[in-house]
């Protein structure tokens, strides 16, 4: 497997500082969140200030892969109001665009959320996501970067929180599938997402099922068995502080030796 984290357990501190830290603690990905000082289209506009040629330099020459998880506060694809699903696509097809810069692998986003417990309401703003994630789709193999949709935690507002929902939305979309493996968890047959089709990658994080705590490996019952981590190719390690980071990276490990 190679391993990562979400630059959420760094949040705020500056991009090379996060990618030295990578280094020397011997991670080979770094997934990019893409909010608040990361929003991509602040990027574009202060490219400059990121310094991408020194950057890009060093990313290559220490062999680090990079991964994108697109804006996803307040946004949805899949929104009743079309206002809302074109600045969606605005900000995720930013989000390609600084991939494209930064030679990203991917870029993860969410499939968005419906506010009605009524079928018929679902099924549109399925339609609806699916027609926006399209349009990122095109772009995103015009600058030749995935585009990766990740499934959510089990609850009825969120789309593709079941497995069949998450693959009519990826086989539609003609995307590649993030899964996350604390979303999974809330699931009761957790397994069955590993059947989704065009998996790329894996964000790590445990619970106890009952919600989304994004707790350390091993805390939660989550399997991070052997057997399910050896499918992991890519694997990006996601809680919100560094120590639990290093915590899990060490579980992994332990695991993968037993
Ligand atoms: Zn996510």
């Amino acid at each position: 497997m190679k391993l990562g984290f979400s630059s959420l357990a760094l949040f705020m501190k500056p991009l090379k500082d996060i990618l030295e830290i990578a280094i020397k603690d011997k991670f080979e990905i770094i997934e990019i969140l893409c909010e608040g000082p990361y929003l991509p289209r602040y990027i574009l506009e202060h490219l400059e200030e990121l310094n991408l040629k020194e950057i890009n330099e060093f990313i290559e020459l220490n062999n680090i892969e990079i991964f994108i998880h697109s804006p996803t506060i307040d946004l949805n694809p899949a929104s009743m109001n079309i206002g809302i699903r074109q600045e969606s696509e605005k900000q995720i097809k930013e989000t390609l665009e600084f991939a494209h810069l930064i030679n990203a692998k991917a870029v993860t986003t969410h499939p968005g959320i419906v506010h009605r417990r009524e079928k018929r309401i679902r099924d549109i703003a399925i339609e609806y996501t699916i027609d926006t994630l399209k349009h990122c789709q095109d772009y995103a193999e015009k600058v030749g970067v995935n585009l990766s949709i990740e499934n959510m935690p089990k609850r009825f507002s969120y789309l593709a929180s079941c497995p069949q929902e998450h693959e009519k939305i990826v086989a539609n979309v003609g995307s590649s599938a993030t899964i996350d493996w604390g979303h999974v968890n809330t699931y009761k047959n957790p397994h069955d997402f590993l059947k989704v089709s065009n998996i790329l990658y894996f964000h790590l994080n445990d619970n106890s099922a009952i919600k989304d705590q994004h707790l350390s490996l091993g805390e939660g019952n989550a399997d991070f068995s052997s057997e399910f981590l050896k499918q992991v190719k890519y694997g990006i390690i996601e809680l919100n502080s560094y120590d639990n980071v290093l915590k899990s990276k060490e579980f992994i490990n332990k695991q993968l030796q037993s």
